[in-house]
């Protein structure tokens, strides 16, 4: 690809309405602009990325056995009330009707459909196990599409599907599955964790996701350092020992963490939740501007009997609130004072950071409690269960080692599902006997799209992408210095363009009349792994300069040497 022939489309301040470095990147590097709201259209940098992601996703659905389809975008609504789903799903579902007043629906999956498919289909055992999966477009009506691709409205979603005799051979299929899975993933080059997940309003018994991990992710998830035990928060609540959750209804402690963002941070991006029904609250933490500011974060319209302040060892300060007034007057505040937080501010918001408990020590954080939150936007006011779940440095439930806490991007999520779908859809074959039978199902999804900023998430730098050389737009970039003015300098880019076209090497020719600097930070900017750099004086040397991205370093490589270099 030559720039001048390319919607290159970088910019090089930050847009401000992008919260996190992925989506700022991402609008940064000419790979997506938004239409409306959660509605993105993909720039030629974006859709090379996606489209990676959408390779590696694909070879290895087939390599596990799924087969490629491609069902439609728009779904009729009598699919949808047969399994219960028009009433179940609520507003994420897209509804619309035809010109003859017919209602349907924009798929935000696709059980409904490939049941139907297959019931039509398959008669006999004969044909089972089948597998099948699609890479294509998905419509939520997300509550509040946010962070850019992460969570938009219309994405692109890896969907497969599995139909099986018994529930014995679609635990095998999970399993083959679950490795692909871990085989993508691995592929990416993703830092990232299989978890136990919550079946949640899809059903089904045994459930795993996969998440990136990353500080920008919206899910809390635990997991052991002593074993391969992980969860998503909510299963891992389950989990807990009773005796803590009766601890946990009555009395409400919030604990500093020494390298979590501070209360503060937390409560202005968030907004603080805490469950009606506690009565004493105790504001654990050594600063005491935080004991405070948290103290009046609850007040509000909260009917706490008791507000106290301690220190993280557990030794009571002088700060014990009755009224706003008199927290008020101890910290000499007027509304507004304490930064951005007004005490005119509801304080409970839907979605929410949720906390705390007098959990043990922390074995990672010598000595001192945490901060916890829980970030699962599916719920709504966060609950006293929900508020007491956090359990970093507790023993793991599978008993061998610690729980320790991480934020992470679900990127992948796998279902046993049974015999829900089939059953209400009444989807049957024939045994060895002869007689009927409800199949059973599993469900496999990718957030192909959110993949692509999940990994920017963690490969990136102040200069722009990092991306694997699996996943950047380019593997190669050309930088020609006075490319308008030297022969020389045009003729030898010009080779090695078309050298690195003929081994299929995805390549940007930078042939431009910008500054040298414009285009050094346009190549960082998309995260190009090598570039050549050539100017007269190399060639002088009989060399040129080739950058590696990620390490910054530059190395001078004998003219004809270079594409071995690169090898
Ligand atoms: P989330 O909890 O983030 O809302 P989900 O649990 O609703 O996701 P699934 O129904 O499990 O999503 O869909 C499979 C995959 O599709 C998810 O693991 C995720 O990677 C991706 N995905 C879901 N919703 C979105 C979205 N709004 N934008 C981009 N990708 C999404
Ligand atoms: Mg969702
Ligand atoms: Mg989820
Ligand atoms: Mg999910």
């Amino acid at each position: 690809m030559r720039s001048t022939q390319y919607l290159l489309s970088t910019m090089k301040e930050t847009p401000s309405d992008a919260e996190i470095v992925s989506h700022q990147l991402m609008l940064r590097a000419g790979m997506i602009r938004k239409l409306a709201s959660g509605l993105y259209t993909w720039l030629p940098s974006g859709l090379r990325v996606l489209q990676k992601v959408e390779r590696v996703v694909r070879e290895e659905m087939n390599r596990a056995g799924s087969i490629e389809i491609s069902m439609p975008v728009v779904q009729p609504a009598d699919l949808w009330h047969e399994t219960g789903r028009w009433d179940k799903f609520g507003p994420e579902l897209l509804r619309i009707q035809d010109r003859h007043e017919r209602d349907f629906v924009l798929g935000p999956t696709h059980e409904e459909v490939v049941t139907e498919l297959v019931r039509k289909e398959i008669s006999s055992y004969k044909q089972l196990p089948l597998n099948l999966f699609q890479i294509q477009t998905k419509f939520r009506d997300e509550v509040r599409p946010r962070f850019g691709v992460m969570r938009s409205r219309e994405f692109l979603m890896k969907d497969a599907y599995s139909f099986h005799i018994d529930d014995e051979c679609l635990e095998k299929t999970y399993q083959v599955m679950f490795d692909a899975y871990c085989r993508i993933f691995d592929r990416l080059g993703l830092e990232y964790r299989p978890v136990i997940a919550d079946t949640g309003s899809i059903g089904g018994s045994t459930s795993h996701e996969f998440h990136v991990l990353a500080e920008s992710g919206e899910d809390a998830i635990v997991f052991s350092d002593g074993s391969d035990y992980a969860a998503n928060i909510e299963k891992a609540e389950a989990l807990a020992p009773q005796q803590e959750r009766a601890a946990a209804a009555q009395t409400l402690e919030l604990v500093d963490t020494p390298n979590a963002k501070t209360i503060a941070e937390l409560v202005e991006q968030h907004g603080l939740a805490i469950d009606k029904t506690v009565k004493t609250l105790i504001v654990k933490a050594d600063d005491e501007a935080q004991q405070r500011l948290v103290a009046l974060m609850v007040r509000g319209d909260h009917e706490l009997n008791e507000i106290k302040a301690e220190k993280l060892d557990g030794v009571a300060s002088p700060l014990e609130f009755a009224s706003e007034e008199e927290i008020r007057e101890a910290i000499g505040a007027a509304p507004g004072s304490l930064g951005p937080i007004n005490l005119d501010l509801p304080l409970i918001i839907d979605r929410s950071v949720a906390v705390m408990s007098d959990f043990g020590a922390g074995a990672n954080i010598d000595d001192k409690h945490y901060f916890g939150i829980n970030w699962d936007r599916d719920l709504a006011l966060p609950t006293v269960a929900d508020l007491r779940n956090v359990v970093e440095g507790d023993p793991s439930p599978c008993g061998k080692g610690h729980l320790s806490i991480k934020r992470g991007i679900e990127v992948g999520h796998i279902f046993q599902l049974g015999e829900v779908y089939a059953q209400s859809m009444n989807a049957k074959v024939l045994t060895d006997q002869g007689k009927t039978k409800v199949m059973t199902m599993g469900c496999y999804g990718i957030g192909v799209s959110r993949i692509v900023a999940a990994a920017i998430e963690q490969n990136h730098d102040e200069y722009g992408l990092k991306l694997p050389k699996a996943l950047s737009p380019f593997a190669l970039g050309i930088i020609p210095m006075n490319l308008h003015k030297s022969h020389r300098v045009a003729q030898l880019a010009d080779k090695y363009y078309q050298q690195a076209l003929e081994q299929n090497i995805d390549v940007l020719f930078d042939d431009r009349k910008e500054r040298p600097g414009v285009m050094f930070a346009d190549m960082e900017l998309i995260g190009v792994p090598y570039v050549i750099i050539i100017g007269d004086r190399s060639i002088d040397k009989g060399v040129v300069e080739v950058k590696h991205r990620a390490s910054g370093e530059k190395h001078e490589i004998a003219i004809d040497a270079v594409f071995e270099h690169l090898a």
